[in-house]
């Protein structure tokens, strides 16, 4: 099964994802991620993308196609995946078709998870992660036990990640609007658009994607 989730940032593409993985055993590709860890790492790509990040941006469109044409070359891909986060403008949309035809791969689904504009600044300004070990808390419906303490791993270094103040969020929210929004009719054009209503609980988003994979022959 290969599906991209689609969503402005915030919309709970990762964990939606998460809920993926373990159910149908398929990895997330989540270009975010791989991104991030670039950067921790200090590695030539991490150089090449932290300014975009830092700002908001969008990285390079061939930096992006890159990172996911290695990926692809992965076995644990051989299944299926999930891309979270990717394509995030046509001209990616474009490079992927581009990539699965050279690789006779196809893709199956497109999830839009749409969230009202409100609701996604109120959950990002209010996102926390731990910069240690990873873990995502939220003030308001998931905050730490201890303010500032991770319950995972224990260190005092649950942080606002630098892209999550509200002006980047504002930013962020614009450059979905005008970069990746328009994949919406992209996909539909190609009937492999669904959209899934994403303001409700994460459960409930969940059992309303495997719905709408089942529905629509993709369930494995
Ligand atoms: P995310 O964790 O998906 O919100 O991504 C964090 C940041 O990484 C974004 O704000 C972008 O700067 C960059 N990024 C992630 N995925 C992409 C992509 N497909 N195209 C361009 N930039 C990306």
């Amino acid at each position: 099964m290969r599906i991209i989730l689609l969503g402005a940032p915030g919309s709970g593409k990762g964990t939606q994802s998460a809920y993926l993985v373990d159910k149908y055993e398929i990895p997330q590709i989540s270009t975010g991620d791989i991104l991030r860890k670039a950067v921790t790492d200090g590695t030539e790509l991490g150089k090449k993308a932290e300014s975009f990040m830092t700002s908001g941006g969008l990285v390079p469109d061939d930096v992006i196609l890159g990172m996911i044409r290695e990926r692809l070359q992965d076995e644990d891909t051989e299944r299926g995946f999930i891309f979270d986060g990717f394509p995030r403008s046509i001209p990616q949309a474009e490079g992927l078709d581009d990539i699965f035809g050279e690789i006779g791969m196809t893709l199956d689904r497109v999830l839009e998870i749409r969230v009202p504009f409100e609701t996604i600044l109120t959950r990002m300004t209010s996102r926390r992660v731990c910069a240690h070990c990873g873990a995502v808390y939220n003030l308001r419906s998931q905050p730490p036990k201890v303010d500032g303490i991770c319950d995972r791993c224990g260190r005092a270094e649950v942080v606002q990640r630098e892209d999550d103040s509200e002006e980047t969020v504002r930013h962020r929210l614009q450059i979905y609007e005008t970069s990746t929004a328009p994949l919406v009719e992209y996909y539909e054009r190609r009937g492999l658009l669904s959209v899934v209503e994403g303001d409700k609980a994460p459960q409930d988003v969940f059992s309303e994607i495997v719905q709408v994979l089942e529905d629509s022959g993709n369930a494995l």
